[in-house]
């Protein structure tokens, strides 16, 4: 993995210099992809556009800050940057709370639903055996999210039907599984669906 010149932008709250992080190339050494959709890759990482200002804790969207220079190397403490410090990604609930930051975009909106849902699992993913379930709000947000997805796209009914599972609706989720998904998606669908009839809701490795 290498990185680009890193972009120096000011916090929209506190003007303060934050550090959007740029990667230059990148591959998937090393991933493991997860039944939510989540792909935990270390050398192709997903750096954040809904970010958290490290000064002021705001949250903002991060390409839309203003720029104000780059950094390079990007290492922001030997640079002409002092007092910059990198972008932070937000929490499950940091992201539920930026949705009127959304503005009514369904692409954003869309964008920051499906984010707080990874996090949200990776208590799961750590594989913590007492790991508490979906609070109220979790199971609101992938409500919302299902609403918000499009069957038009066979992807999107994999994740509803994945969404259903997570939150117990295991009929549910074997009834949006009963198309015909194609070749690709034969295999994720068919481990969804296995899981399903296990009534096991927990988010998944895909091996
Ligand atoms: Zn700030």
């Amino acid at each position: 993995m290498t990185l680009a010149p890193s972009n120096i932008r000011e916090c929209p709250a506190c003007k303060k210099p934050v550090e959007q992080l740029v990667l230059n190339s990148g591959n998937t050494f090393g991933a493991v992809q997860w039944s939510d959709g989540f792909l935990a890759a270390p050398m192709l990482p997903e750096f954040p556009r809904l970010g958290r200002c490290p000064h002021c804790a705001t949250l903002f969207w991060v390409p839309e800050a203003t720029l104000v220079g780059d950094c390079w190397p990007p290492d922001i403490a030997a640079s002409q940057w002092p007092g910059a410090k990198t972008v932070e990604g937000p929490t499950a609930e940091e992201f539920l709370s930026a949705i009127p930051l959304c503005g009514g975009d369904k692409e954003k909106e869309l964008f920051v639903r499906l984010r707080s849902w990874w996090r949200s699992n990776d208590r799961f993913r750590k594989g913590v055996a007492d790991a508490p379930p979906f609070s109220e709000t979790e199971r609101g947000n992938l409500e919302e999210l299902a609403e918000a997805l499009d069957d038009a796209h066979p992807h999107h009914t994999v994740m509803r039907a994945e969404i259903a599972r997570e939150l117990g609706q295991f009929e549910q989720c074997l009834a949006l599984l009963e198309r015909d998904f194609g070749e690709e998606l034969m295999y994720v669908v068919g481990t969804i669906r296995d899981r399903a009839l296990d009534l096991d809701p927990k988010v998944m490795e895909l091996k």
